[in-house]
């Protein structure tokens, strides 16, 4: 569990799915898994579409190395890489 005040939408994403690279979920595994970990992340925040490639993109990762999904199919993700899921958080942690 952490504290996510200071995490952006995608800085959660990023810090949940880091290190599940190269796995598919549905939409709403995907929410399961960021309330656990962020219990006070709004479930209308949940917008795995808003960090893949899809009609209704909002995030700047999408078209980054630091997009976090693809998109499969409707309802469904899966993860790139992991390497390009380094957030904020983590870099922050790397440079102390
Ligand atoms: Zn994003």
């Amino acid at each position: 569990m952490h504290e996510n005040s200071e995490l952006t939408n995608h800085d959660c994403f990023a810090n949940v799915f880091r290190e599940r690279g190269f796995r598919k979920f549905s939409t709403a595994q995907i929410g399961k898994l960021l309330q656990e970990e962020y219990p006070n992340f709004s479930l209308g925040s949940i917008l795995p579409n808003d960090h893949a490639k899809g009609n209704a993109a909002s995030c700047w990762c999408v078209g980054t190395p630091q997009q976090i999904f693809n998109k499969v199919r409707r309802g469904f993700y899966r993860v790139r890489q992991y390497q390009h899921l380094e957030s904020k958080l983590f870099q922050a942690e790397w440079k102390v």
